[in-house]
């Protein structure tokens, strides 16, 4: 047909083949060519019926995103699908690898679905903001039901073919290694068989459903849901299959992801997406260089984060070594993993056998030599530059030459910590983020002489343990924990001045964080760094925790707890913050949200300048990635940056000014804000 689809026959069936690597996305060539080929086959007397397969890897893995946004080119997607479905000879949708969106779609317009064992079958367009656009929310629920349906389309989670050929969705699972000529075969038999043309858009014995069931989705996924636009949306073209005669739906259904299309969300959502990808691209560190083989990691400390840590490699099945300082330590750092691990375990996710795979991978030592034959080392001890540096001094004496040398230090001088060794270009900065064994984001810290290679292992060492990795530079907190300080300290001074914690709390949790500053400091321990020997009463926190309120672990922080770990405002925390106001001699005020969310926000978008000025992230969108990735920033406000952005640097700017009058140097705005507004540019244009 093109030069990606070809037609070829079968005695009496019509093999239509797209060949078009990586993935066979629905380029404009492939709809036309798809298009072409059906019209074909179709005016070929000797043609009875027509399967359609992939060449490679994959059936269409989806549209193809690099057109949206774009003026439309080729056969449009609605009409390959209506060409399909309208097609007097049945076809047979031959699947393998992953059917996904457009891919999908195309395959429900097929009057017949086979799929090899390992085929994996979705909708995941919400993950990018969107509904599916080519008829998915109509013909998915006709087959599976509206319950399913409404699951695979609004969580966006593939089916597996077994699923799949239990709820209908396929009509036969192939041989792992024969899908072309089991489709053929398929096909042949409707032939003989006289088989009806099936039509999905003509069934609808499935969507005769309690209304109920949108309400319970809608409830039972609330949380799940909050702040996104596309899941509401998705349950509605849901509920117009099921309202409407079908062509009214597909209407609907075509409306919907018209508007959703140029809104910020999914604006935001296919941003995020390209940026986890972009992240990968190191620009002096090619993708082809060669990257050291880790088989064997270490790791020094098994408390919070050691032991996190070490699960994300005995995942992965790569054995890891532990090295404590106490028996005791090492004993309940160990337990704290089994646990973990049985808890993942009972909640279905892994077996049993898995758990003591998992297990008889770690080994336990108090003795640093035990590291010796390690490809990789990851120290995280307590954050202290002098033991992290005796800690590296003793490494370089044991570990065999070309090992990492990595640290997990949340803030420390990454150069300061290789110039404890003989070895500096081996050194590199691994901040896991807690709880390690669940956050996505890794930090790769690259200090001043850290080798290619070591960075190029560590990229490629991020996705074998199943992390976004992003690289940035030595500095204070290096990206996120110093973007976050800024957004800690106004949140600080903010209940000073006349905010209470739950307001901020409030206004951040509305932005779409997890949880505002205050209850996260509740979770973590207010203790985090005080001691009472140092402890000056000179902030609410100090006086919590003087008084024994060291959050939800006392049953008291910022908030009163419940047994059950519920939080209501506490009229104690109230009492301190106004008289230490008092006693400050600070005038408190009204204060907005809208000013709450400016203040919070606004100067960590101006640190993210400033980290882009000095170099220390490659890019805007990796900025935002370590947000979306390390403390849960909404998707669909895709970053800081972004959001800077989507606010506009003008306004941005002309805020900070505004504070920085009121407020002081804290608000400065940084040299590349300016020069980008003076340029009339965004973070998108660097
Ligand atoms: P932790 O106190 O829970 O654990 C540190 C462990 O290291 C302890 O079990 C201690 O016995 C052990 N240890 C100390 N010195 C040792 C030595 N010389 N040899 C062997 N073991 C030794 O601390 P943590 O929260 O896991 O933090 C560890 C590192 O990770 C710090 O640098 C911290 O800044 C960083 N980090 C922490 C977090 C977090 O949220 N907790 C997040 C990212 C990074």
């Amino acid at each position: 047909m093109n030069d990606v689809v070809d037609l070829a026959t079968e005695g009496a069936v019509a093999v239509i083949t797209v060949n078009s690597p990586p993935v066979n996305a629905l380029s404009a060539n492939v709809r036309t060519g798809i298009a072409e080929a059906v019209q074909k086959a179709g005016e070929d007397a000797a043609v009875k019926a027509i399967v359609l397969h992939c060449a490679g890897r994959t059936f269409i893995a989806g549209a193809d995103i690099t057109e949206f946004g774009k003026p439309p080119k080729g056969v449009p997607l609605s009409e390959v699908n209506a060409l399909l479905e309208g097609s007097a000879k049945p076809v047979v949708a031959a699947i393998h690898g992953t059917a996904l969106g457009g891919g999908l779609e195309v395959a429900l317009s097929c009057h017949y679905r086979v799929a090899v064992p390992s085929a994996k079958l979705g909708l995941p367009e919400v993950k990018l903001g969107l509904v599916p656009g080519a008829g998915g929310t109509q013909r998915l629920p006709r087959l599976v039901g509206v319950e399913r349906a409404l699951e695979v389309i609004c969580f966006g989670e593939p089916m597996s073919a077994k699923e799949a050929a239990e709820t209908g969705l396929v009509d036969a699972v192939t041989g792992a290694d024969s899908l072309r000529a089991d489709a053929v075969a398929f096909a042949t038999r409707l032939v003989a068989e006289n088989a009806p043309l099936a039509k999905v858009r003509d069934r609808s014995e499935k969507l005769a459903v309690d209304r109920g069931v949108f309400a319970a989705f809608r409830k039972a996924n609330a949380r799940r849901f909050r702040g996104f636009e596309a899941p509401e949306a998705c349950i509605q073209c849901v509920e117009a299959a099921v309202d409407k005669p079908f062509d009214e739906g597909l209407k609907f259904e075509r409306e919907t992801i018209m508007r959703l299309i140029p809104g910020v969300q999914s604006r935001a959502q296919r941003y995020v997406f390209f940026a986890e990808r972009q992240a990968n691209k190191i620009p002096d560190v090619p993708d082809d260089t060669p990257t050291r083989k880790i088989a064997r990691v270490g790791v020094i400390g098994a408390g919070t984060m050691g032991g996190g840590i070490s699960m994300n490699f005995a995942s992965a099945g790569i054995p890891v070594t532990i090295v404590e300082m106490k028996q005791e330590a090492l004993d309940r750092g160990l337990s704290v993993i089994r646990k973990n691990y049985e808890n993942t375990a009972k909640r279905g996710r892994i077996t049993e056998a898995d758990v003591e795979a998992r297990m008889g991978r770690l080994t336990g030592s108090l003795d640093l030599s035990a590291l010796a034959d390690c490809d990789l080392v990851i120290e995280a001890v307590f954050e202290n530059m002098a033991i992290k540096k005796e800690v590296f001094g003793k490494l370089d004496a044991i570990v065999k030459q070309g090992a990492i040398l990595a640290s997990n230090t949340s803030y420390l001088n990454v150069d300061e910590i290789a110039a404890a060794t003989a070895r500096p270009e081996d050194v590199i900065g691994l901040h896991f983020f807690s709880p390690a064994n669940v956050m996505k984001l890794l930090e790769i810290v690259r200090g001043e002489k850290t080798a290619k290679d070591v960075v190029a292992t560590a990229m490629k060492l991020a996705k074998t343990i199943g992390k976004v990795g992003v690289l940035v530079g030595v500095c204070h907190g290096f990206v996120g924990n110093r973007m976050l300080a800024q957004r800690q300290r106004e949140a600080n001074k903010l209940i000073l001045e006349g905010a209470m914690p739950w307001d901020v709390d409030r206004v951040l949790y509305d932005f779409g964080l997890p949880m505002g500053p205050f209850a996260m400091s509740d979770l973590a321990g207010l203790d985090i760094g005080w001691s009472r020997e140092t402890s000056k009463g000179e902030t609410p926190r100090e006086l919590l925790c003087e008084m024994d309120r060291r959050g939800q672990k006392t049953g008291a922080g910022f908030y009163d707890y419940d047994e059950k770990r519920n939080a209501t405002p506490s009229p104690i925390t109230e009492t301190i913050i106004l008289d230490l106001a008092a006693k400050k001699g600070i005038n408190r005020r009204e204060i907005s949200d809208e000013e709450i969310l400016q203040r919070c926000i606004y100067p960590m978008i101006n640190e993210g300048a400033k980290i882009l000025e000095e170099g220390k992230a490659i890019r805007a969108s990796d900025i935002d990635t370590v947000w979306v990735n390390g403390y849960g920033w909404p998707v669909y406000r895709g970053g800081p940056m972004f959001y800077g952005d989507t606010v506009g640097l003008p306004e941005v700017l002309r805020v900070m000014q505004e504070f920085e009058g009121r407020h002081g140097a804290d608000f400065k705005p940084s040299a590349l804000l300016e020069k980008l507004v003076a340029e009339g540019k965004g973070f998108k244009d660097l």
